[in-house]
């Protein structure tokens, strides 16, 4: 049994978009509030895995997890999906944190925060280890076996993730055939869902939900969802039994 809390399930630019003043952002609906998309996750053993580390992570910490943290899978190197991981510093003190993701969000990571990564004695500094992980080799992070899958964001390889019987696909515009047969018939898949309107470098809505007929899960939670899907409550209702959108804050047990 783990448990998965949804910290953020907006799209780049957060909802309310700074400046917007459309029904979705003027909404008094707290589940109409999306913070950047990332998730995380606790093993029955009680310890955290985070599931990207956008610029919202210090605030999604602070209100759901204020602890340690065992390890951080990243699926691309966009800035609201690593945006927050100079913020886990001070957790990172103890006993350093593993982040493990693709080579090139690597070489991104050490370019956007390179006092992190050059080994310098520079005080105070993050304790962080980058990992390289590669499509359908199986890693061990915090006692759970986890495996990266191959999905495209327009032209960029990124990765989605699956851990047990779930399964976590962000940003993803085509999912290949390899990665829908690695999780067919999976109890739970998260997968992004930015609109209703198609968009170059993510699914909407219809696209989404074919992906999701294709897997063919036990239930699926959308993420990842521009201003543009309008309101959580009337656009639940465009969606079949089973599917739902995600919200800031919600858990689930898997
Ligand atoms: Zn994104
Ligand atoms: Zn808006
Ligand atoms: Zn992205």
């Amino acid at each position: 049994m783990m448990k998965l809390t949804f910290l953020g399930t907006g799209t780049s630019t957060g909802i309310p978009v700074l400046g917007c003043t459309c029904e979705t952002c003027r909404s008094t609906d707290p589940k109409d509030r999306r913070l950047r998309t990332s998730a995380l996750l606790t093993t029955d053993a009680g310890r955290h895995i985070i599931i990207d580390c956008g610029p919202d992570m210090r605030s999604q910490l602070l209100q759901h997890h204020n602890g340690s943290i065992d390890g951080v899978i990243i699926t691309h190197s966009h800035y609201d999906h690593i945006g927050g991981v100079d913020d886990l510093r001070t957790l990172s003190y103890a006993n350093g944190i593993d982040l493990y993701c693709r080579r090139d969000v690597a070489d991104d990571l050490r370019r956007a925060l390179p006092y992190c990564f050059n080994n310098s004695n520079y005080p105070n500094i993050p304790r962080l280890r980058l990992n390289i992980i590669n499509e359908f080799e199986t890693i061990e992070v915090a006692g759970m076996a986890i495996t990266p899958l191959p999905v495209t964001h327009g032209a960029l390889p990124i990765l989605g993730y699956r851990i047990g019987n779930l399964a976590y696909i962000t940003d993803a515009t085509v999912i290949p055939d390899e990665t829908i047969d690695a999780i067919k018939g999976i109890d739970t898949l998260v997968i992004n869902a930015l609109r209703i309107k198609p968009n170059p470098t993510h699914m909407n809505l219809e696209q989404s939900l074919a992906a999701i007929e294709r897997i063919a899960p036990r239930r699926a939670y959308l993420i990842h969802m521009s201003h543009q899907m309008g309101l959580h409550a009337q656009a639940s209702q465009l969606l079949p039994d089973g599917v739902s959108f995600a919200f800031d804050g919600l858990g689930i047990t898997i």
